[in-house]
């Protein structure tokens, strides 16, 4: 027996008890009196209660609990304590939720969850930039009313996911490619996961054309030296003539040669991930004494070299890095500038940084071709560049080196008037040489 019947029985007894004594004592009239008049409280303050209850019900709150005497106090006490279970019961599943939301939003995929009828259900902040859609506006839309690219509807409606779509953004991404898939679950419901995958197609389209330049430079000289070899195969040839085609092969095989070479720096350079040391002060002097006696044996005194340099000035990096780009420019200054040309070379500090100057006469670049210079492979005018024996992978070279050393390469040119290719380095990597003692 519960406490609501034991209550319930004892104050019955208590009240019939109250009244046989009454009865008794005085008579059964004041008996009947007073069992109506505790029937009549006891309904009152039961109707308070209940109302009292239903409000509760209606807006329960958590932090009190209403205070009642008996056995109203006990129903008041349990439902509070039932109450305060599922609210932190409720509480904890929201944060779960929130929780949950929260790491969807820091995918860095699109996730998109449909509903049975392709309908959107949710989506994260991703997914809206990538199909151009807003979360809030979009709710309950159909996704191909949205989505309208036929790739992506006839995808969709194909119902064979285990393939992902390749597709273009939608929105402000149009320009950008995305990979997306459908996973089906639940009741047929749909997860739509995208990835932009922009930068991964033009790294991959960049890597082809690569492989494809690469081909085709090694391609053109093999190509002459076959049929240098067929010819001298199967033609009786003079001397002359037998010793200038082994002159033609051997220039080709060099050519090669200095390709592949540019190449293995490249592959070098872009292998090795750390910085140069910031801390190593490259030998200045050293470099500039290097560069006027190559660049002077290059030239062969058809151009008037000069050098106008801080020789105190220098910075931090590897040496040979350096002088190779330095090189560079220097070796490019003099093969497109026609003989009797002026190239000068400048070392200075500009404000706070270091700046080398290739200032050559020659014949200039077009606009329209400076911004393409350091691609590799990229040549202004192609026969000119054969015959310095250029292999279009210098000012790769140049930039790939400038990049660790955290300095910047700048190019001025007027076609026909000459060119002037800077190097800048910052005032973190400049550096200045204590003079040798006498
Ligand atoms: P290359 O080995 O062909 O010289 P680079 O990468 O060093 O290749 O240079 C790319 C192209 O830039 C060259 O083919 C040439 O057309 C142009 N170029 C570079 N330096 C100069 C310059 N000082 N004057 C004119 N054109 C230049």
């Amino acid at each position: 027996m519960n406490v609501i019947w034991t209550r319930s029985i004892v104050s019955v007894v208590l009240l019939a008890v109250l009244c046989a004594a009454l009865g008794v004592l005085f008579s059964v009239k004041a008996a009947l009196i007073l069992a109506i008049l505790v029937l009549l409280v006891q309904s009152i303050v039961s109707t308070f209660h209940k109302q009292r209850l239903w409000r509760l019900l209606d807006a329960p709150v958590y932090g009190e609990v209403p205070s009642a005497p008996g056995i109203w106090g006990e129903i008041y006490y349990r439902l509070h304590k039932l109450a305060k279970r599922w609210h932190a019961q409720v509480r904890q599943v929201e944060q779960q939720h929130s929780r949950f939301i929260q790491a969807i939003q820091a995918s860095p995929n699109g996730v998109a969850m449909l509903d049975d009828h392709d309908q959107i259900e949710w989506c994260n902040a991703i997914s809206e930039v990538h199909f151009g859609l807003d979360a809030k506006r979009d709710l309950r839309q159909h996704i191909t009313h949205l989505v309208r690219q036929p790739d992506f509807v006839r995808y969709l409606n194909s119902h064979l996911y285990d393939e992902m779509l390749i597709m273009r953004g939608m929105g402000d991404k149009r320009q950008n490619v995305l990979s997306v898939q459908v996973f089906p679950y639940g009741e047929n419901r749909k997860l739509v996961l995208s990835q932009d995958i922009t930068e991964l197609e033009r790294t991959d389209a960049m890597r082809r054309d690569f492989v494809a330049n690469v081909s085709h430079e090694l391609k053109t000289p093999l190509t002459v030296l076959s049929g240098f070899l067929e010819t001298m195969r199967e033609l009786p040839l003079g001397e002359t003539e037998r010793t200038r085609y082994l002159e033609l092969m051997e220039q080709q095989a060099s050519r090669m040669r200095h390709i592949v070479s540019d190449l293995l720096v490249l592959a070098t350079l872009e292998g090795d991930g750390k910085p140069p040391s910031s801390s190593q002060m490259i030998d200045m002097r050293a470099v500039l004494r290097h560069l006027k006696e190559d660049s002077q044996s290059l030239s062969g005194e058809r151009h008037r070299i000069s050098f106008d340099a801080d020789e105190a000035l220098t910075v931090t990096g590897v040496e040979t890095e350096l002088l190779s780009a330095f090189g560079n420019l220097l070796t490019n200054a003099i093969h497109y500038t026609p003989d009797g040309g002026t190239i000068h070379v400048n070392w200075q500090v500009q404000g706070e940084c270091a700046v080398f100057s290739v200032i050559d006469s020659g014949l200039g670049i077009p606009a329209a071709d400076i911004p393409r210079l350091t691609e590799r492979f990229y040549r202004v005018d192609r026969s000119r560049s054969r015959d310095t024996g250029g292999t279009g992978l210098g000012l790769a070279i140049v930039k790939h080196v400038l990049q660790r050393h955290d300095a910047q390469l700048e190019v001025k040119s007027e076609e026909g008037r000459g060119s002037t290719f800077s190097v800048r380095f910052p005032a973190a990597r400049t550096a200045r040489r204590q003079p040798a003692p006498v």
